[in-house]
């Protein structure tokens, strides 16, 4: 069972098909059982709109059309893929969008993804569905005076603050524990109680851990070049993620875990401090 695509997965799925896809004309729309939302169009008046750029924003990707465009999201357990000669969808192929140059397919057994249309990426669904996150963490204005910023007068322990993606994307559970693991902060951290140059360590550690996780999953890409789709579980070797027990790789203390918001966070009780 592979677990919920994160940003990194997000990203390296678009880059396995954007420059693909990109001039192609819509040429057929096949819709499955209901995704998260509805599509809010009609599946034929997408038929011969042009694709334009895809780009991502938080864990959502937006196919530019030359009128409108798809925001398309992989939920809890979605895979994008784009085939040049695409088979004859099986029952958790939801979503294909068929162009001259091949067929986008949604594939998703949980159906928390979504393909929604909207006028404009700022506009409609789309709009709706964006606003509300945080900056992106390849942003330069990602730093640690606006982390410190951003979390002035929260008391929510750091961990959840991250994994909320309301201050910055991308720090899902994994990379949130990785990153917090990097930065030394004990993940029950007070928010509002990190200094700024903690904060600086934590602004680079988010960033460095998504880098490292989209380096790692460029060369899964690459290996899976002549399949048509893309893996959605990177190999990384987590320090603390799902080492319970496990002595840390720094100082030999046993990783911990406990719950958070109903979700494992691991951590070294010696090398994270509070
Ligand atoms: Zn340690």
């Amino acid at each position: 069972m592979g677990r919920m695509p994160e940003l990194p997965e997000v990203e390296v799925t678009r880059q396995s098909f954007a420059g693909r896809i990109a001039g192609a004309t819509v040429t057929a729309v096949r819709v499955g059982k209901p995704l998260r939302w509805p599509l809010g169009c009609e599946p034929r008046s997408l038929v011969g709109r042009s694709v334009g750029p895809v780009s991502r924003r938080g864990k959502y990707l937006w196919l530019q059309f030359d009128q409108g465009g798809l925001l398309m999201h992989l939920g809890m357990s979605g895979s994008l893929a784009f085939a040049t000669h695409a088979a004859a969808p099986s029952a958790h192929d939801h979503f294909d969008l068929v162009t001259t140059r091949g067929t986008l397919r949604l594939t998703d057994p949980r159906r928390f993804g979504a393909v929604v249309w909207a006028p404009a990426l700022h506009e409609g669904m789309a709009a709706k569905l964006l606003a509300g996150l945080g900056i992106e963490p390849f942003d330069e204005a990602f730093t640690g005076e606006h982390l410190h910023a951003s979390l002035r007068g929260r008391k929510v322990a750091i961990k959840s603050a991250l994994v909320g993606g309301g201050i910055v994307v991308g720090a899902g559970n994994i990379y949130a524990c990785e990153a917090l693991f990097a930065a030394g902060i004990d993940p029950r951290t007070a928010s509002n109680r990190l200094s700024r140059p903690r904060c600086t360590a934590l602004a680079a550690a988010v960033r460095h851990t998504l880098e490292h996780a989209l380096t790692v999953g460029g060369s899964t890409l690459r290996n899976f070049r002549d399949a048509d789709g893309v893996s959605g579980e990177f190999q990384l070797q987590a320090d603390v993620y799902g080492r319970e027990g496990l002595p840390c790789r720094r100082c030999g203390t046993r990783v911990r875990r406990i719950v958070q918001g109903q979700r494992s966070t691991y951590y070294c009780p010696h090398c994270q401090r509070r």
